[in-house]
C-alpha cells in the first residue's frame, strides 16, 4: 500500500488503522532515486523516516507525506484549526534541500496535533477495554485543554501586567496579523509590544503558540483580551467580597460619565479586615461599574442596590453610605440615601 493512494479519501476507522498496518515503507537499504535541484542531487534519507515517525515515502510519487494527517486530516482547509493542509498532506513534497525545515514546522501545525490526537484516540478505541466515545473524548480532550491552557498562560500574564500597572493594552492601530517577523512601521499598542518582547527574550512556547497556531486561534484580538479582563474582574472581585462577608461595610458610590458620554455608577466598599500579622486594616476596594439609565435618585439607589445585590454583598451588613452633596444622591426625601 502506498501512501499517495490514500489522499483526500474519506475511510472508516477500522480502514484507517488497516492501512497504517499495510503501508509500504523502504527498507534501510532501499535506493531512492536521486532528483536534481539546479547542480545539486538530492535524495530522500532514511533516516528521517526514523526522526519523524508520521512521516511516509511514496515510492510510487518519489514524494513524502504525513501519514497521519492524510488518514486523518484529509480536507484541503482543515475543519477545526482552518489551517490549510497543502504540502505533505494534499500534495506530496519533494523539496529535499529545505526537508527538514519542512518536517519541523509540520509537526507544530495544529491540524497535525489534532491529528495526532485522533491517531491515538482510534488506537484506544480499538484496543478495547474502553467505553469508545467517552474514553477518546476523554484522552483527546484532556491533552488539548491542557495545551490551550499552557498557550494561554502568557497572554493572560501580559494582561494582567498592564492592568497592575494602569497602562492601556491596545491603542487605535492595534489591527492585522500579528507578525513576529517584522517590526511594525506604527506603534502596535502595548499589549503587542509586550508579547513581542516576551518572543525576544526568549520565551519559546509563546513564539512556537504564534508559528503553529490558526488564524482564528491566536488569542489575542481585542474580543479575547476583554474576555480575559472579565475573567479577571471576576476573580478579584471574588476575593473581595470574600473578604467584605467576614465583616460589615459601608458603600460608597458617585455617578460618572465614561469616555463614550454613557453614565454609569461607580461602586466601592470600605471595610475593617483583619489578621494576624497586618492587625486591623481599613480597606477601600473599587467593586464596579454600573450602567445609569438615568440619574434620579430612584434610580440611582435602585442600580445601587441592585449592584450591591450583583456582588452578592447583603444589604443587612451595610453600615454606612458615602456620597457627594448632590440632591440627587444625598437627598434625604428622594435621593440614594433614603
Ligand atoms: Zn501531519
Amino acid at each position: 500500500m502506498d501512501i499517495s493512494l490514500y489522499k483526500n479519501k474519506s475511510l472508516s476507522g477500522t480502514e484507517k488503522l488497516h492501512v497504517l498496518e499495510n503501508l509500504w515503507a523502504p527498507s534501510s537499504n532501499y535506493k531512492f532515486p536521486a532528483t536534481t535541484h539546479g547542480k545539486q542531487e538530492r535524495k530522500f534519507l532514511y533516516s528521517w523516516l526514523q526522526k519523524y515517525k508520521w512521516l511516509s515515502y511514496s515510492e510510487i510519487e518519489n514524494r513524502a507525506y504525513c501519514t497521519y494527517c492524510i488518514l486523518f486530516a484529509p480536507t484541503e482547509v482543515d475543519m477545526r484549526s482552518s489551517q490549510k493542509t497543502g504540502q505533505l498532506v494534499q500534495e506530496g513534497f519533494q523539496n529535499w534541500k529545505k526537508a527538514i525545515e519542512k518536517f519541523e514546522s509540520h509537526s507544530h501545525l495544529q491540524y497535525h496535533k489534532h491529528a495526532m490526537i485522533d491517531l491515538n484516540s482510534l488506537k484506544t478505541v480499538v484496543e478495547g477495554k474502553m467505553n469508545p466515545i467517552d474514553r477518546s473524548l476523554d484522552v483527546g480532550k484532556a491533552n488539548q485543554a491542557k495545551e490551550n491552557a499552557e498557550r494561554l498562560k502568557p497572554i493572560i500574564e501580559t494582561v494582567i501586567f498592564c492592568g497592575r500597572q494602569g497602562i492601556a493594552l491596545r491603542c487605535h492601530r492595534e489591527y492585522g496579523d500579528f507578525n513576529l517577523d517584522a517590526m511594525p512601521d506604527d506603534n502596535e499598542g502595548n499589549f503587542r509590544a509586550l508579547l513581542r518582547m516576551r518572543i525576544e527574550a526568549g520565551d519559546e512556547k509563546l513564539g512556537d503558540h504564534f508559528k503553529s497556531c490558526g488564524k482564528n486561534a491566536t488569542y489575542i484580538s481585542w474580543n479575547i483580551q476583554n474576555q480575559i479582563i472579565d475573567a479577571c474582574d471576576k476573580v478579584i472581585k471574588s476575593h473581595i467580597v470574600k473578604d467584605v462577608k467576614d465583616t460589615f461595610y459601608s458603600v460608597f458610590a458617585d455617578e460618572t460619565t465614561d469616555v463614550s458620554t454613557q453614565k454609569q455608577f461607580s461602586l466601592s466598599v470600605r471595610y475593617v479586615s483583619h489578621n494576624p500579622k497586618d492587625g486591623y486594616k481599613i480597606n477601600e476596594k473599587f467593586l464596579q461599574f454600573v450602567p445609569l439609565a438615568s440619574t434620579t435618585g430612584q434610580v440611582l439607589g435602585e442600580t445601587l442596590l441592585k449592584g450591591l445585590e450583583e456582588c452578592n454583598l447583603e444589604i443587612k451588613d451595610l453600615r454606612g453610605q458615602g456620597y457627594d452633596g448632590a440632591s440627587a444622591m444625598s437627598g434625604k426625601v428622594k435621593g440614594v440615601v433614603s
